[in-house]
């Protein structure tokens, strides 16, 4: 390897090419940094590739199904031949190979042996990332060493814009199993791109693209250092790509070393200036620093991220692991200088979804964000303000006031949601009947401001997200004049397995609960006589008069529950479905769908995809008794099948809140493990990053036993035997708070200007942190 590996626990390693697994690896070795994320392929490709590299904010629908984020040219290209033989793991005998992500540095590691046809053997190594110190620029130093030859050796660096999305694969009887070379082949392609510029020379390439639609250019510039005394063959215009092209002549045990900087930057980033010329001087500034000082520079500002995020588990080098891989694509997914640009359901590891964004944002990551980076997390939630005139128009195309917030968001907010699933089997009514998302998103606002602080957001950005959506409420719900009550029908909850059902608990009371915060702020600013306030409420015509029409409303909204059994309903007539036990676990001890049913057959019985229930007790501690929360987990947790990767990790959580804590560990691992061993099977597609957020709550959530209650930290922490510790580190109104937690002690530290209190509870005790010093306690119940 280049450079010295941080320790085991930090490092993801791969020890063979597997044609099989070369997908899912490319998901898992994604390097990035917010701004862009580039897929784990090898640099010099192979046959079965799914390369990609993906920029948050890009999307173009032009000939695909639904608006897609665009698989924008590609960077990685550096293919290397000897004597005119390429080295590829298809045309040579791969004699060693290793690759190793480095979580702490954010560098990918390569070190491969090729037999080429003849008995040469090469090895090259590389070192690729995408900096941390400038979102910008990203490279690929590569070493080339003769192990058994002296040969000419030729090095072609490129950039290619000759890229399109996978849009759906035609549906085929009995569903063929393809070779992993040709699989992609039979996909139906969009394109988004148009190369617009390109010229190379010997001092640098660059490619400019175009995308079809939405009209966003796209600049890459490259330069590549190479050996003094080789031999510049040319720069090539190829079609959609450029290319430089290098040779030696060189000797037994010679290393050789090329060295690749490129720079990114689309016309959404320039204020003015000009794509190419910015292109061209920020790779000027990189390459002036050199290769080394780019490494060093994202390796330190990778350093200084963990800092605030590290999450160990002592006892469990395995868990350490995970936790850190999980952390490490959560902070490659979210852009804190980009506030137009949100995570898709993939993160820009992969095309599944499309790079939309769901509630996986406001529900599944964004605690990861608000408690170790606020920064992101605002950038994050002011992309649902920038992006409110697509919600006000979904409102409007459905006949209904307000904002609504899409199923599915792209660009602008606008409802992307797919009406069919790809085979064109099955209609999906997600877009128009998983409505929760918007109260999702109120929600989002409101975690964030109770943690932060930062009254200003609210007051700015926020209240105005939170006004619009509550006329959304206000006109979609019903009035059910014999029942004297508000319902809301033909909705979708969180469990998919169920369309068009009345009164889902989940959307009722969340729907419920935004229209009461949402009154709340208001008072709370009409108190307060803010001018910027004013000038909100002149705007948006908002009246007093219309915000306690929130609250009456929000009093009659209808809540299934059964006070007999203490059994809330996950919607109107649920208890009445039928109840098909799950008697069948596959070897990861998660249930196998009733004999003759799949996903889209559920709708009359019982069955869950993913908590609904049990999610809307984990969402408002506040409002539901330890008794509601058991009664419910125990009810719904038998029920549910995880067929969503977003499921596991709040059922880890909430059965560790309610006593249960038989499969607590186990849903952990689930989660925390489903893209690093594919469990799903199809970490091809993109990290579940929803996921990788849910994995950080059930350790800091689950197991830390943190919540937030009437505005306070509150910990009941609960480790499983085979741990001795956990480890964290919390922000909260702008302080930091350490955690460490073991089977018979708690410490926190708050590191905060001296003087700072804060008042915790832990296990039910009140506790006060003093800012410098340590509160040790024992975790005992109050
Ligand atoms: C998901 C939905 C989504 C749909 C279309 C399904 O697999 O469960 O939430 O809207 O795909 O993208
Ligand atoms: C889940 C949704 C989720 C979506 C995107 C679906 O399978 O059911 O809850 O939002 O995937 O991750």
């Amino acid at each position: 390897m280049q450079t010295m590996l941080s320790s085991s626990d930090w490092l993801i390693e791969e020890t063979q090419f597997n044609l099989d697994e070369a997908n899912f690896k490319e998901t898992i070795f994604t390097v990035g940094n917010g701004y862009q994320g580039t897929r784990g392929s090898l640099e010099e490709g192979h046959k079965g590739e799914l390369s990609g590299t993906y920029l948050a904010g890009v999307y173009d629908h032009h000939d695909s199904t639904v608006i897609d984020q665009v698989n924008v040219p590609t960077w990685l290209p550096l293919r290397v031949r000897v004597e005119g033989e390429i080295l590829d793991v298809q045309t040579c005998k791969v004699v060693e190979h290793k690759r190793v992500l480095d979580l702490q540095t954010g560098f990918l590691h390569r070190d491969t042996v090729f037999e080429d046809s003849k008995g040469r053997r090469t090895r090259i190594t590389s070192i690729r990332f995408a900096s941390f110190a400038d979102q910008h620029i990203c490279g690929i130093r590569l070493i080339v060493t003769l192990e058994n030859h002296s040969s000419e050796i030729t090095v072609e660096s490129a950039l290619d814009a000759h890229r399109y999305n996978l849009d759906r694969l035609p549906a085929y009887q009995g569903n063929p199993d393809f070779h992993p070379e040709v699989k992609w082949e039979k996909w139906a392609k969009s394109r988004h791109l148009k190369v617009t510029q390109s010229h190379a020379s010997s001092d640098a390439s660059y490619i400019e693209a175009l995308t079809l639609d939405t009209g966003i250019s796209i600049g890459m510039s490259s330069a590549l250092d190479w050996p003094s005394f080789s031999e510049f063959k040319g720069a090539n215009l190829d079609y959609e790509q450029v290319s430089q092209t290098i040779s030696v002549e060189a000797l037994n045990g010679q290393s050789l070393t090329f060295e690749k900087l490129v720079s990114i930057y689309t016309s959404r980033d320039l204020n003015g200036a000009e794509l190419a010329a910015k292109c061209e001087a920020s790779l000027e500034t990189a390459h002036a620093k050199g290769f080394s000082a780019c490494l060093s520079e994202s390796a330190a500002a990778w350093r200084k991220k963990w800092d605030s995020c590290d999450c160990v588990v002592t006892g469990d080098p395995e868990a350490t692991r995970a936790m850190r891989f999980n952390i490490y694509h959560l902070l490659i997914a979210a852009n804190e200088n980009d506030p137009r640009a949100n995570i898709g359901a993939k993160s820009m590891s992969g095309e599944g979804y499309k790079g939309h964004v769901f509630w996986d944002t406001e529900i599944f990551l964004l605690p990861f964000y608000i408690f170790t980076q606020p920064e992101t997390a605002k950038a994050l939630l002011k992309y649902r303000y920038n992006t409110l005139n697509g919600a006000l128009e979904n409102a409007r195309m459905n006949g209904l006031k307000g904002a609504q917030y899409a199923w599915e968001s792209a660009d602008t907010g606008v409802e992307t949601t797919p009406k069919w699933t790809a085979d064109g089997a099955n209609r999906i009514w997600t877009g128009e009947e998983e409505i929760h998302v918007t109260a999702c998103v109120a929600y989002g606002i409101l975690s964030y401001v109770a943690a932060t602080g930062d009254k200003d957001f609210l007051r700015d950005f926020g209240a105005e997200v939170l006004y619009q959506t509550s006329r959304f409420w206000i006109s979609r719900l019903e009035w059910n004049k014999d029942m004297d009550r508000y319902e809301l029908t033909n909705v979708i909850g969180p469990d998919e397995f169920h369309e068009h059902v009345d009164n889902n608990t989940f959307t009722n009371r969340m729907a419920k609960w935004h229209l009461e915060q949402s009154a709340r702020v208001f008072k709370e600013f009409s108190e307060a006589s803010s001018a910027v306030h004013d000038e909100l409420r002149i705007r948006l015509d908002l009246t007093e008069k219309e915000v306690d029409n929130w609250l009456e409303t929000a009093e009659k909204i209808y809540v299934p529950f059964d006070p007999s059994r203490n059994l809330i309903e996950q919607f109107e007539g649920y208890f009445q479905l039928k109840d098909i036990p799950i008697t069948e676990w596959d070897k990861n001890r998660m249930p196998v769908y009733p004999e003759g049913h799949d996903h889209f057959s559920l709708n009359g019985s019982m069955l869950l995809k993913q908590p609904d229930v049990i999610m809307l007790n984990y969402l408002l501690p506040d409002e539901f008794s330890d008794e509601i929360k058991k009664a419910n987990y125990a009810f719904y947790e038998k029920r549910t099948m995880h067929k969503s990767s977003l499921s596991p990790a709040i059922h880890s959580i909430m059965g560790i809140e309610v006593g249960d804590i038989s499969s607590a560990h186990h849903y952990f691992e689930r989660s925390a493990f489903v893209d690093l061993v594919n469990n799903q099977g199809n970490t091809q597609d993109g990290m579940h990053i929803a996921s990788a957020g849910g994995t950080w709550q059930s350790l800091v959530c689950g197991f830390g036993g943190f919540r937030v209650k009437h505005g306070k930290m509150t910990f009941k922490p609960w480790l499983p035997e085979a741990w001795s510790g956990i480890r964290f580190n919390l922000k909260w109104q702008g302080n930091d708070v350490e955690v460490l937690i073991s089977h018979d002690e708690c410490r926190f530290k708050l590191i905060a200007p001296s003087g700072t209190k804060e008042d915790i509870e832990v296990m039910g005790h009140p506790v006060t942190l003093i800012a410098g010093e340590e509160a040790v306690l024992a975790p005992q119940p109050a």
